[in-house]
């Protein structure tokens, strides 16, 4: 009876590793947007977690033990890189005892090496000193020509690690670049007569977004990237806005609204909380429609506002 329940196991093992021979290539992205550019490229040749939610700021992600269990089992780990993930994914990775996504491995992709960065810093800048972009503005890729430069990354990646599916991939990515193309007109046209709008973002999130639309970000709530508002750096802010009439606040959903609402009173403007992340908002549920949703709710802001 033993040897019947071994030789049953053993099948069974046989069976699984038959199949894995054939499975999807299994990818955990550290946010939601990585995630859904990898499904416009892998379909259904992949599957895929995102650890933090698009809700989530994802500076500061609380790790959960099962995060830990799904890098384990990954064959590929999409991280948006430039110390955004720095807080919460190294002790996970190592936790993993996974050695292809350690860094510098096969199956670990640093998003951000092929995509266009903004706000390098020109003089020292670290961590130690609060902001928490050291190494550029980490939230690149909320320009739609970044996220077109991911997708090929991961489209050459993805044919690395399973290249009998590299046609398919490359077809994949062919057919998001194409609708991307045509969403990007749209989005275009929905901006252009708003080009040079002045707006106030709560975080740096949007410098990449900013440039890519024609808007001019004059100034934060927080005093710097990862510092909450101070009353002086607030009444700083109130001033210029005021000074440079600018009506639009722009927050991202994880923040509180307390001062961007006191904001908002005392200078006439007005919150709008942006999703900066596929899953920010339920209707942000792809990368195109992301930015439909974006660009849709600031159009109408600056046409409500008369914003300039
Ligand atoms: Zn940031």
């Amino acid at each position: 009876m033993k040897r019947v329940i071994s030789s049953l196991i053993l099948a069974g093992v046989i069976g699984s590793i038959a199949v894995d021979a054939r499975a999807d290539v299994k990818v955990v992205t550290t946010t939601e947007d990585l995630a859904a550019l990898t499904r416009e490229v892998g379909g259904d040749k992949v599957t895929v977690d995102a650890l933090a939610r698009g809700y989530q700021d994802p500076h500061f992600v609380e790790a959960k033990p099962s995060f830990i269990v799904k890098l384990h089992n990954a064959q590929l780990l999409v991280a948006v890189g430039r110390d955004l993930e720095i807080g919460w994914l190294p002790p996970l990775i190592t936790q993993s005892r996974n050695a292809a996504v350690q860094p510098g491995g096969r199956g670990y992709l640093d998003a951000s090496l092929t995509v266009r960065i903004l706000d390098m810093p020109t003089g020292q800048v670290t961590r130690a000193m609060g902001d928490v972009h050291p190494q550029g503005n980490p939230h690149y890729w909320l320009d739609p020509a970044n996220g077109r430069r991911i997708a090929q990354a991961l489209q050459q990646r993805l044919s690395d690690l399973s290249p009998g599916d590299a046609s398919y991939f490359a077809q994949r990515y062919a057919d998001f670049d194409k609708r991307l193309a045509e969403a990007e007109k749209r989005w275009d046209t929905a901006i252009a007569p708003f080009k040079g709008t002045k707006i106030v973002t709560y975080h740096r999130s949007w410098s990449n977004f900013a440039e890519q639309f024609g808007l001019d970000v004059i100034g934060y709530v927080e005093p710097k990237p990862g510092i909450p508002p101070s009353p002086s750096h607030t009444l700083d802010l109130m001033q210029e806005m005021k000074r440079q009439n600018v009506k639009i606040i722009a927050v991202e959903p994880y923040f509180d609204l307390k001062t961007p609402n006191a904001i908002a009173r005392d200078t006439g403007a007005q919150v709008l909380v942006l999703a900066p992340s596929v899953g920010g908002v339920k209707e942000a549920s792809s990368y195109i429609a992301l930015f439909d949703y974006d660009i849709n709710l600031l159009v109408s802001a600056i046409k409500q506002t008369g914003a300039k």
